[in-house]
């Protein structure tokens, strides 16, 4: 199984394509992303993406040119090439390529496209993670998903080197996000999540989480959580597209969750099986 490439119309293995010097996502992060697993050459959620990569970059004003089904077209065109297997697929817009300066490039600028595919192996539904705490000192900016991620490379850093796999970010007393996951609970047989404000992305495995407890008609909560409540879950869930949904037994060293294995369990499968229908991929 091989990545496989493309840049603004050129496609080839990852390895072989360059990006202009004067991009604008190299000096200033200016730009935009998303990202979801592609299986059997289907991109689970991908319109979910696509709406939300629509968001992102109108919310900064980076003009990108294609429609979404332009966009839907040519990613379905890059899964189909590929060897069959699961894959990450990955696109950003940045705003074009100009001398450098902070404000934008003169109108016109066109903006880039970068996009991939790279093997990957889902996390599986039922591995369990060790979470660590630390204050978020991210912008506020966050319900947009930008190349910006240096505060979220240093705590994955931290992360691994303290034994764990995720963070749970923090402002104070109230939970954000992990950096590269939502941090949900449940407690009192409800699934509760921090609204989807500009504190946290609005994820897309979160998104489908929440509809599957709706479906299942559990009570959904999305307000704000303190440190404390999520110390006393009764169980503390991870989300992101990439291993979709997994529960903590851990944060900061002491034991968390593991008081709802029954409705933890009854979500994993409902996402599993969501999952299954759309891509042919059992999962569970
Ligand atoms: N929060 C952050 C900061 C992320 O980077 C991600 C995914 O990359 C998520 C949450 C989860 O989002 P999704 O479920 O759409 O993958």
């Amino acid at each position: 199984m091989k990545s496989l490439g493309y840049y603004n119309g050129k496609i080839g293995p990852v390895e072989e394509l360059t990006v202009p010097f004067t991009d604008r996502g190299l000096y200033f992060g200016d730009g935009v992303y998303d990202a979801t697993c592609a299986a059997n050459h289907i991109p689970f959620a991908l319109d979910d993406h696509i709406d939300r990569f629509f968001n992102s970059f109108q919310a900064v004003r980076i003009p990108f040119a294609m429609s979404k089904q332009e966009l839907r077209d040519l990613l379905l065109d890059l899964c189909a090439r590929v060897d069959d297997g699961v894959y990450l697929l990955y696109w950003h817009t940045t705003r074009g390529c100009a001398a450098r300066g902070h404000a934008f490039p003169p109108e016109g600028t066109p903006a880039n496209l970068l996009a991939y595919l790279a093997p990957c192996e889902m996390t599986p539904l039922t591995q369990t993670m060790k979470l660590m705490t630390a204050e978020d000192l991210r912008h506020h900016m966050l319900h947009v998903k930008t190349l910006n991620l240096l505060p979220n490379v240093l705590t994955a850093q931290q992360t691994k080197e303290n034994g764990c796999d995720e963070v749970v970010y923090h402002r104070g007393d109230r939970v954000t996000e992990g950096f590269h996951s939502n941090i949900l609970m449940l407690k009192d047989g409800a699934l509760c999540s921090p609204p989807a404000d500009n504190l946290i992305l609005p994820g897309i495995t979160r998104k489908h989480l929440l509809e599957i407890a709706r479906q299942l008609s559990i009570p959904v909560k999305e307000e704000p959580f303190t440190l404390a409540e999520l110390m006393e879950a009764d169980e503390v869930l991870v989300t992101n597209s990439s291993s979709l949904c997994n529960v903590a037994t851990e944060i900061d060293g002491k034991p968390v969750g593991g008081k709802a294995p029954l409705l933890l369990r009854s979500l994993q499968q409902a996402y599993a099986q969501r999952f299954n229908r759309e891509v042919g991929l059992p999962i569970l």
